[in-house]
């Protein structure tokens, strides 16, 4: 029996150097600067031009008619909302676990959030809870590919399409990847997602939206850009005595320092993410049937794939390891490797209070029902299973570098396998409800 470096033993990265390269990210050349300063030194951060032929070659890369760049992923996901008429008394249907951009707006068009649970195993949406959260005023349903696994969007499909609902996706963890063969983004009425500097497609602080539908598109540029709605640019009906005006009331365009590096970004995703995948594939592939950790990951003979691997995971099953706590788990990793796990993922969104009774417009109501047809916070006792969710996140390799990977792969198999020398610490409280509001992007808070 091999002793753990939590106890005293030797860790498995004893000496070892891990090298810059493996979690850099993004990976940028010459060609990314010049572009940036290019902008800069032009003075035209404020300009439409760079961000109109960003969201040109992003909507042909991403197969959809229709890209609006925006400021950020937030902002892009309220757009979706509105531009597909989601407004007061409505209800939209999302995953509770997830970041809280996904649908915290909402509640400013003064739409209901109903919290749907997620699937143990792929943490999205779990296609037959969507019944229960069903109404006769339910108009849309968030989808979020999680952590880069994609969504079961064939029953999620079906679902809108037999009740007549509106599909988002939410991509901002998951360019790139595939769902049977069509890449992800392509499925819902619109798709939004976040590109600032964690996320896969990481472009500095940066939004987009995509659709096939040009009022969709219009009613975004209208809701986003003052000085695009237009004539111009704008042929749907409805929107003309508007223009000149940001419907949303702020401001919503696009840094173009961003989207000329998002430019040049795009043109190397593709690869570069093929490398993420073969990493993380590597490492899960050396822990098979390994107990207490599995993997968060699709088949990728069905033509579906994770996309970037957006901070990949691990499924925390402590019955199999004697109860052990993923805390405590975590620990022991970080003892062999210097890795520490963010442990828990997302925290569910329906626990926070600012879905329970902030009431931002002072109408005397919480402002999740200000305008509701009915209480949708009891629903959310039908949650518990998304509570107990436990996950953990991984080393996020950038590039495919074997030998390392191997050691990583095997630290997390020497705990899982040593677990019962870590029972004796366990605490009483250990395992309780973990994780976080949202990610640190660095260390330390810049
Ligand atoms: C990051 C993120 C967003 C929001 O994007 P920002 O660019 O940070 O505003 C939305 N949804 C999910 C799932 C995210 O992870």
């Amino acid at each position: 029996m091999e002793k753990l470096a939590l106890l005293g033993g030797k860790p498995v990265f004893d000496g070892v150097e891990v090298p810059e390269k493996l979690f850099k990210w993004p990976v940028f050349k010459q060609e990314d600067e010049d572009a940036i300063l290019e902008v800069f030194h032009d003075n035209t951060m404020s300009g439409n031009l760079v961000t109109r032929k960003f969201e040109e070659e992003f909507a042909a890369w991403q197969q959809r008619k229709y890209a609006v760049a925006c400021c950020n992923g937030t902002m892009s996901l309220q757009t979706a909302m509105w531009a597909l008429g989601l407004k007061a008394g409505d209800e939209v249907i999302c995953p509770t676990k997830t970041y809280w951009a996904s649908c915290l707006s909402a509640q400013n068009l003064g739409a209901a959030v109903v919290f749907a649970n997620v699937d143990p195993d792929t943490m999205c949406l779990d296609p037959d809870d969507l019944e229960r959260c069903l109404s006769p005023w339910t108009k849309a349903i968030i989808v979020v590919h999680y952590y880069g696994h994609p969504a079961d969007m064939d029953r999620i499909m079906a679902f809108a399409k037999k009740h007549d609902l509106k599909v988002i996706e939410d991509v901002s963890h998951a360019q790139g990847g595939m769902y049977k063969g069509k890449r992800l983004g392509t499925f819902g009425d619109i798709a939004a997602m976040s590109l600032m500097s964690m996320k896969s497609f990481s472009c500095g602080e940066l939004g987009i939206m995509v659709t096939d539908d040009k009022a969709y598109y219009d009613r975004a540029v209208a809701y986003l850009h003052y000085e695009r709605n237009n004539a111009d640019n704008i042929t749907t009906e409805g929107l003309e005595e508007y223009f000149h005006m940001p419907l949303s009331g702020m401001k919503g365009r696009a840094n173009q320092l961003c989207t000329a590096y998002a430019r040049v970004q795009l043109k190397d995703y593709d690869e570069r993410i093929k490398d993420i995948r073969k990493a993380v594939n590597y490492f899960w592939d050396l822990l098979e049937g390994v107990p207490g950790i599995h993997a968060h990951r699709v088949d990728e003979k069905e033509g579906s794939t994770m996309a970037g691997w957006y901070i990949p995971h691990f499924i925390y099953r402590k019955e199999e390891l004697g109860g052990l706590s993923i805390r405590l788990f975590a620990d022991a990793v970080e003892a062999e490797t210097g890795f520490k796990s963010g442990v828990g993922g997302n925290l569910p969104l329906h626990i926070h209070p600012i879905f329970q009774t902030f009431d931002s417009m002072g109408l005397g109501k919480p402002s999740r029902i200000a305008f509701a047809h009915r209480d949708v916070r009891e629903l959310d006792k039908g949650l518990e299973r998304s509570e107990k969710i436990e996950c953990g996140s991984l080393p996020y390799f950038r590039c495919y570098m074997p030998e390392i990977i191997e050691l990583y792969a095997k630290a997390f198999r020497k705990v899982a396998e040593n677990y019962e020398q870590l029972l004796d610490l366990q605490k009483e409280n250990d395992g309780t409800l973990d994780g976080q509001w949202y990610g640190k992007v660095n260390k330390t808070d810049k």
